[in-house]
This record gives C-alpha cells, structure tokens and sequence, in this order.
C-alpha cells in the first residue's frame, strides 16, 4: 500500500477529530479502528447521558444540534457518524492494531488480522475503555460477571453487585434500583468517591438511608462464586457472603500500556503516562503522537472528549510546520 501522510490509531472522538484536522490540513490520512465507529461509546450504558453539554464534546466546529442540553448515547454515535461522513474521513474498521515500527523516516503498522499500512506519522488515539483495571480475583471472568454496564431490564427482580464507588458505579446502581433490581454496592472505601457527579449524590445518599440501595464499605471482594460474591471487613477481617445473580466490576480501565511499549513509547512505570510534548504531543519516537485520554496514563478522570479533541489541533499544526495551537494548562498538570 502507498503510505500515507498520517495514520491515525482509534477512531473514538479524539481520534476522528485527529483525521479531521489533517483533512482540513489537505494530509491523506487513515484511520484504523478495532470496533465500529467511536466503539467505546457504543459500549457505554445504553441509557446514559453525557455529562458535558453537547457543544463541549462537538468536533471539526460541526455543530452538535440536539433540542436538549446534554446528549445520549445514540445522539453522540450518530453525531461522530455524521461528522466522519460530512469530512470524508478515510477509515478501516474491525482492523486492530498490534504495533507501529519505524525504518527511517516510514512507519509500518501491522494489525492482528496481518494487515499491513505506512505512514509518515502515525497519532495513537486508542483511549482506555479497552483495559478494564482486573481485580485478579477468582470468579472475575464467569460469564455472569462483567466489567461494563449496559442496561436495566435484563436484570429486575435479580440480585445485582456493583463492585466501584465512582460515578459509573453510582449511575448504574440508581438505574438498577429504579428498574426492581436488589442492588447491592460493594467498595473498599468508606463512603462514595469523591468524584461522583454533585448531582447525583443526594439522589444515592437518600435510597441508600431508605434501605433502598444497599452498601458494603471498607470491605474487600475476595471471591467470585455463580450466586454469591465473598467479601472481607476491611475493619474486622470478617469474612461473608453476598448473594450475587449478577456481578458489575466498575472500577475503571487504564490505557493499553502494553501496546504503547511495543510501539516504542516510553512510560512513566508508576502513572503509565508516555513521555510526550506537552505542546505538540509527539511521544519520544519522533513523528509517533498521542491523542486523547491514552496519554491519561492512571489519571484517566483528567483527560475527556471536553479537552482531548483539543490535542488534534497541535498534533496537525506540529506536522504541517505551522505554529502549535495551545491547549487549556490541564495538560501540564499529568
Ligand atoms: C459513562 C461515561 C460517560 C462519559 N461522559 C463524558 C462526558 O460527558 N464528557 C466528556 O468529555 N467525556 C465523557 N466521558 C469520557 C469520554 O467518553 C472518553 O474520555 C472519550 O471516549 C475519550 O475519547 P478517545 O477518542 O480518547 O478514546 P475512545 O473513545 O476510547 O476511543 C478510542 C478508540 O480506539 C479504539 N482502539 C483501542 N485500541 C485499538 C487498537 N489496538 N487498534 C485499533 N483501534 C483501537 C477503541 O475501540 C476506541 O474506539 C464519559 C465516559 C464514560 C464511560
């Protein structure tokens, strides 16, 4: 295959605003997606809100006109749909990439299916809702156990664990709660996190007072059974056993810190993050960038669609020569 000026690595919000800044810039680009188009949002709860106003997740300046304040799920899939149509965006979809080599001034991206592509730069923009963080715990991967919430219905009149604290955690238990579920929120903290959206917390404060959500703080998930989960008093050293039909792990996901390090990016060992320009995002392999939440490294509450779509702008001002676009201080802070 000819090689292209840009190849871009996932094809979520950063990454398709990546493909079209170069567009805009006149590069041939493509963009190799894994799943489908923006596939970590298709694989959000089905009945989620975005927590952002729509205007705040809208790239290429194409506006996201939705009579609401905040988008769906399935408003912001056709959005990111609409938007790679109306750019032209030039994308391969269901292909996974491995790794990326360089041989002098070329880059050679393989994919697991053995699909080969060249580039000139190539811009890693795979996020982290890949990588669940594992528990390691026996039981994790039963079938009845799952690190991603979908949707209520499947589950009313089941006995239903969340394992987390977060806002994930907290959102699911509430829609759960409200479709006959007997939710139960197990976390080895003492109370919610402190991230949890401030709108939601008297909602799940108040059903948890009426004995209506149930919690297990300060404790521990050590096993995994088909219709129970084990947990450890954190306090007491106490064992016991919760009735589990269903299991949520909602803990979070991480980067793909593996295929970072095979594509040659350094890593801080303790944060994961990539060793990479705080103005222009180029990692330490010359022309290799990253974009979007996977430069988040642990810190993955810190980077999301409202100031990742703004990396795209640098990266392409970087490789066009042209004076690089300054994104928000955020970024100096990972
Ligand atoms: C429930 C929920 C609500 C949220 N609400 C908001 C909000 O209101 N506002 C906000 O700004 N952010 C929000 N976020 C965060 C935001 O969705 C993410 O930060 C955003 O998806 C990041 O965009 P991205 O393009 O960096 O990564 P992603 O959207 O994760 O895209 C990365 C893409 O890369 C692909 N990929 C991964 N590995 C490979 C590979 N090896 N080869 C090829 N493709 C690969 C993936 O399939 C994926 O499509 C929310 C997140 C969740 C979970």
């Amino acid at each position: 295959m000819q090689p292209v000026d840009v190849i871009i690595v996932g094809g979520g919000p950063c990454g398709l605003a990546a493909g079209i800044e170069a567009a805009k810039a006149g590069l041939s680009h493509l963009i190799l997606e894994m799943g489908s188009l923006t596939e970590s949002i298709r694989q959000y709860p089905r009945r989620m809100r975005f927590f952002s106003t729509a205007e705040n997740i809208e790239i290429g300046g194409l506006p996201f006109a939705i009579s609401d304040v905040k988008a769906g799920r399935d408003e912001a899939l056709q959005y990111y749909r609409k938007a790679a149509a109306y750019y032209h965006l030039n994308f391969k979809l269901f292909e996974k990439v491995w790794d990326v080599t360089k041989e002098g001034e070329l880059f050679t991206v393989t994919t697991t299916t053995g699909g080969t592509y060249y580039a000139h730069k190539v811009i890693m923009a795979t996020g982290y809702f890949t990588r669940p963080r594992w528990l390691n715990i026996p039981g994790e991967k039963l079938p009845h156990v799952s690190h991603y919430y979908d949707e209520p219905f499947k589950y009313s009149f089941t006995n239903v664990v969340i394992i987390g604290a977060s806002n994930s955690a907290v959102e699911a238990a509430l829609e759960l709660y409200r479709h006959d579920v007997n939710i139960t929120v197990v976390h080895r903290g003492e109370d919610f996190r402190s991230t949890v959206k401030y709108w939601l917390v008297p909602d799940v404060k108040n059903r948890v007072k009426e004995g209506k959500i149930k919690t297990v703080f300060n404790a521990c998930v050590t096993q995994i059974d088909e219709h129970s989960i084990t947990v450890n008093d954190l306090k007491t050293g106490e064992e016991r056993q919760i009735p589990a039909d269903f299991v949520f792990i909602l803990t979070g996901y991480i980067p793909d810190a593996a295929l970072l390090t095979r594509c040659g990016i350094d890593l801080n060992p303790e944060t994961q993050v990539p060793v990479f320009d705080r103005e222009t995002f180029e990692t330490n392999v010359p022309g290799l960038y990253v974009c979007g939440t996977v430069l988040a490294g642990i810190y993955t509450e810190k980077v999301f669609i409202e100031n990742g779509r703004e990396h795209a702008q640098s990266i392409i001002d970087h490789i066009m020569g042209r004076e690089v676009h300054k994104v928000a201080e955020l970024i100096q802070r990972i």
